[in-house]
């Protein structure tokens, strides 16, 4: 039922000729299971000529943020303002504030427009260190109202910030410095403080809770993919640890087995996920194939060994003990199809692993191979912690 009512909003949506979001140039999707079984949607989509920040204005950024989200309340009775109300309204859960504050940061505060805050442009640490205390001085205060239950719903923002006592103008000032790194602040009413942004059409189609974001960065976009695409597997993987350590003086081969074992005996699922993978429905889809290539050099490449029976029937001296891989097939391709490796090539994006890029220490392949990315250590860290990667 889910993923028949998932494929007709995309296909007849999303992708079709309404065009809710812009025209729809490539997307990926991936089902995932919540806590207690329910299936929804992680999905990226690009849109076409959708702006870039740093590249196009952020003028031109908020003016497509606005064009297609909003957290406004209807006025008007209706359809839209029930939806609105019944499904894009955060309440706080136990699991949302299982780190102490709201993990989605609500109540958010609410501003005259959407803007794009960034660090401080000032390079004396010194003044940044006291712009970033003024602004969480003003946003302790904006806080404090905004949990304040006697707060009067319809109260505009002149007045709110009037009664939180901050000046409009440095509030709008702070609204627009981060820390670190950069963040969309939505045009939003204080009335509105609790609203998921929502794009009407999808709301109106889809009539369940949608999260909507425009993503900022590649690296935004590389730490959401490995998120969501790690984040149920944490479990297990803790738990083959448990199993690697308490084994660990036993011989390499029962070591295997134990951890074998508790793998498959130990992954947890809801009966709808059982469901879906009975039947074999796909957990992905995307609008492009990716095919993952060792491009490691070739000495350093892992390959499957042939199994023992094969190998015994082949010469002494006979060096070809592996399988032959899909890149090992490409490289001796026949010259026939040399003429047609263009399209070959195109029809699959071939994504070269940083791995064989960083060993041959050569950065403009990067660019070549699906896009430049700019890699901080700090970004890196954070990386590695999502993904549940610790350093020993
Ligand atoms: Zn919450």
């Amino acid at each position: 039922m889910f993923k028949h009512r998932l494929d007709i909003f995309f296909k007849e949506l999303i992708a079709g000729k309404a065009n809710p979001l812009g025209r729809l140039t490539d997307y990926m999707i991936r089902i995932e299971f919540q806590a207690r079984g329910s299936p929804h949607a992680h999905t990226i989509l690009w849109i076409e000529s959708a702006p870039k920040v740093n590249v196009n204005s952020d003028e031109e950024v908020t003016n497509f943020i606005n064009k297609y989200q909003k957290c406004a309340i209807p006025e008007k009775d209706g359809d839209l303002r029930n939806l609105v109300l019944s499904l894009q309204r955060h309440v706080h859960s136990a699991t949302c504030r299982r780190r102490g504050s709201c993990r989605f940061n609500f109540p958010h505060p609410p501003s005259a427009e959407t803007l794009i805050a960034r660090e401080s442009e000032e390079e004396d640490p010194i003044i940044v260190d006291r712009e970033i205390k003024v602004k969480q001085e003003v946003c302790s205060r904006v806080r404090k109202l905004m949990d304040d239950k006697d707060l009067p719903e319809d109260i505009s923002l002149d007045d709110f910030l009037t009664k939180a006592e901050v000046d409009p103008d440095l509030y709008h000032q702070m609204l627009k410095l981060m820390k670190s790194g950069k963040q969309v602040v939505l045009q939003r009413q204080p009335s509105e403080r609790w609203i998921n942004q929502y794009n009407p059409s999808i709301l109106q189609t889809w009539w369940a809770n949608h999260d909507l974001q425009f993503i900022l960065s590649p690296e935004a976009c590389i730490m959401y993919v490995t998120s969501y695409m790690t984040k149920s597997e944490r479990a297990i993987s803790e738990l083959l640890n448990k199993v690697a350590q308490e084994n660990k003086d036993s011989e390499l081969k029962s070591k295997l087995r134990k951890v074998g074992s508790a793998f498959l005996q130990n992954r947890e699922v809801s009966s709808q996920e059982a469901a879906f993978r009975l039947l074999s429905l796909p957990l992905k889809r995307a609008s492009r194939k990716v095919v993952f290539a060792n491009t490691a050099p070739k000495d350093i490449r892992v390959s499957m060994l042939k199994p023992h029976s094969l190998l015994q029937e082949m010469d002494d001296d006979d060096e070809n003990i592996f399988f032959t891989s899909a890149l090992d097939r490409y490289a001796s391709r026949p010259d026939l199809l040399e003429n047609m490796s263009g399209k070959a090539v195109n029809r699959s994006i071939i994504i070269a692993a940083d791995k064989g890029i960083l060993a041959y220490k050569n950065p403009t392949l990067l660019p070549k191979n699906g896009g430049s990315i700019h890699l901080d250590r700090g970004w890196a860290q954070s990386l590695m912690k999502r993904m549940n990667l610790v350093k020993r």
